[in-house]
């Protein structure tokens, strides 16, 4: 590729709004462009390198003998009725009509789709065990878009749905796709671990998430300092901080006495439905202070309610604050009209008796209540303070604390959607049998973003050369030098000749400005040709992790023309 004839518009400045490194990298580096909150376009750099996560995935896939089949965006309601999670699933689910006033929504996971493909297509256990999976675009609409592509709404997952006729069957679907998510992150040259994750709502059955460590991460996690144990806080049994010692989450302390309601008696006693609980949000006081609140109201109007422990207040969603509008019965929340709160973190209602916090009675303390993933994974320090030095569940060691990137999770899904959707097989008794599922999904777009947060420095990104967009950037110093650009020009075409992915830049440039773009760009390679160096028969090879240099083709190529 020339650089010239290429769309690759680097940016000097950082960007304003990108708060994690890889979002300003990826700005920075040409690799993405935002078109609206959460929504991206892949610039030709960007799509390159998304394109070489995704023939990972797919190799490791197809290894691990799942086949590959592409559903549609654009899903009809039916289906999600028939599973009962077009009521369920809050308003991260984009529900629109068409011109017959049908309602459809953008698929946010493909449980039912493929569901249905498998009750219609799949008679017998003779065609078991089945693993599909596709490479698509998702849509949630997440309340709090942000990192560029860690967290958009519009996004690439691969998503593999997994089908067997038993337990033992699905079991070894699981550790398939364990052992295949192990090597594809290994191959992404990402630092990461797998971690037992929280099962939800489904509950019962088994769950691993694979979390790239990094400091930016919006996840803790907790491992073991001396046996294998390592999960989500979410799922972590841990020990709650002790009520005397006084913090700046000092409400929080009251949600973890033992007392319980659930969702219907919590929706009873605020003279309010079940279905108007929309929310458990984090939010940050001016003062710095973290709260733990639960919204409630109509979800098509903006009309939320906001209940912290023991208080109550009305407040307007704005943007990515909640404004203080009127302070309530019985006790008002300690704040003045017009107060702005920042959401830290939020997470919908699941209709079910988890999740819920907060109450306007004193010790009317709710179900579901877990220190990790409702209140401390945005209050880390405190988190931090309270879990670190723990006894690990497993062994006599002690717990330790990370943040970590979820880039994958695997799920054993037992049958729940096969039994909602009826999809069985006939085993070779001739009896009805329903299927047993699991769901396995990578975020593309998220992996290529943990990869910038552990693979930079103040530079520029430094790929790792896997998942790299270019293999080789050969930058031709000055090309008004006839002598520098016909070498340059040999080099570029015997790289390509050996089917190296090379970029040349052959911009009439400063060598500084080309210099500062190549360590931004991150290519692993930097082939320099100029004038100096060829007259003593050199081009320079400086590898951008800095290091020997690995490729033979490139060592070979350069003395070629020097
Ligand atoms: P999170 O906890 O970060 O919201 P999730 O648990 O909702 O993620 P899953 O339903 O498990 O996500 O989806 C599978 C994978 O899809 C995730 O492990 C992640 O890599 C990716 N993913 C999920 N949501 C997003 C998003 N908004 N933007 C980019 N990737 C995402
Ligand atoms: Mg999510
Ligand atoms: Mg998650
Ligand atoms: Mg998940």
């Amino acid at each position: 590729m020339r650089y010239t004839e290429y769309l690759l518009p680097t940016l000097k400045e950082t960007p304003a709004d990108a708060e994690v490194v890889s979002h300003r990298l990826m700005l920075r580096a040409g690799l993405i462009r935002k078109v609206a909150a959460g929504i991206y376009n892949y610039l030709p750099l960007g799509l390159r390198s998304l394109r070489k996560v995704e023939q990972i995935v797919r190799e490791e896939m197809n290894r691990a003998g799942a086949h590959e089949l592409l559903m549609p965006m654009v899903v009809p309601a039916e289906l999600w009725q028939e599973s009962g999670r077009w009521q369920q699933y809050g308003r991260e689910l984009l529900r629109f009509k068409d011109r017959k006033e049908a309602d459809f929504c953008l698929g946010p996971t493909h449980e039912e789709v493929i569901t249905d493909i498998v009750r219609h297509e799949v008679r017998s256990y003779r065609q078991l065990p089945l693993n599909l999976y596709q490479i698509q675009t998702k849509f949630r609409d997440e309340i709090r878009p942000r990192f560029g592509l860690m967290r958009g709404r519009e996004f690439i997952m691969k998503d593999a749905y997994s089908f067997d006729l038993d337990d033992a069957g699905a079991d070894a679907a699981y550790e398939r796709m364990y052992q295949a998510y192990r090597r594809i992150f290994q191959r992404c040259g990402l630092n990461f671990r797998a971690v037992e994750a929280d099962t939800g709502n489904i509950g019962g059955s088994s769950s691993h998430e694979f979390m790239v460590l990094a400091e930016s991460g919006e996840d803790a996690i907790v491992s073991c300092d001396s046996c294998e144990y390592a999960a989500n806080v979410e799922k972590a049994e841990l020990r709650a901080p002790a009520t005397d010692e006084p913090t700046p989450t000092e409400g929080l302390k009251k949600v973890l006495t033992p007392a319980r309601k659930s969702v219907e008696e919590v929706a009873a006693f605020l003279n309010t439905s079940p279905q108007k609980l929309v929310k458990t949000l984090i939010v940050q006081t001016d003062k710095g202070e973290t709260l733990a609140v639960l919204l409630r109201g109509d979800r098509e109007l903006n009309d939320i309610k906001l209940c912290r422990l023991l208080d109550c207040a009305w407040v307007e969603m704005a943007g990515e604050e909640v404004v203080l509008k009127a302070t309530g019965a019985p006790s008002g929340f300690a704040g003045p009209v017009g107060l702005k709160l920042r959401i830290l973190a939020d997470r919908e209602v699941q209709g079910l008796a988890d999740f819920i916090t907060g109450a306007n009675e004193k010790d009317a303390h709710f179900t579901g209540v877990n220190l990790g993933r409702d209140f401390a994974v945005e209050a880390f320090a405190d988190l931090r303070k309270a879990v670190a030095g723990d006894a690990c569940p497993r062994c006599e060691g002690r717990l330790q604390i990370w943040r970590g990137i979820e880039v994958g999770h695997v799920f054993k899904l037992g049958t729940k959607y096969s039994e909602a959707l009826n999809a069985v097989v006939l085993d070779d008794q001739g009896r009805e049998r329903v299927l047993v599922m699991g769901c396995y999904g990578i975020g593309i777009g998220r992996t290529l973003a943990s990869a910038i947060e552990q693979n930079h420095d103040a530079d520029g990104i430094i790929w790792p050369l896997p998942i790299a967009p270019f293999e080789v950037l050969v930058v031709m110093l000055n090309p008004n030098d006839a002598e520098v650009k016909a070498a340059a020009e040999q080099l570029y075409a015997e790289l390509l000749g050996e089917g190296v992915e090379v970029l040349l830049d052959d911009r009439d440039e400063r060598p500084g400005a080309k210099f500062k773009d190549a360590d931004l760009l991150g290519i692993p390679l930097r082939v320099t040709v100029g004038a100096r160096g060829l007259k003593d028969g050199q081009v320079e090879l400086k590898e951008r992790a800095g290091g020997a240099v690995a490729m033979p083709a490139v060592v070979k190529a350069a003395e070629d023309i020097a």
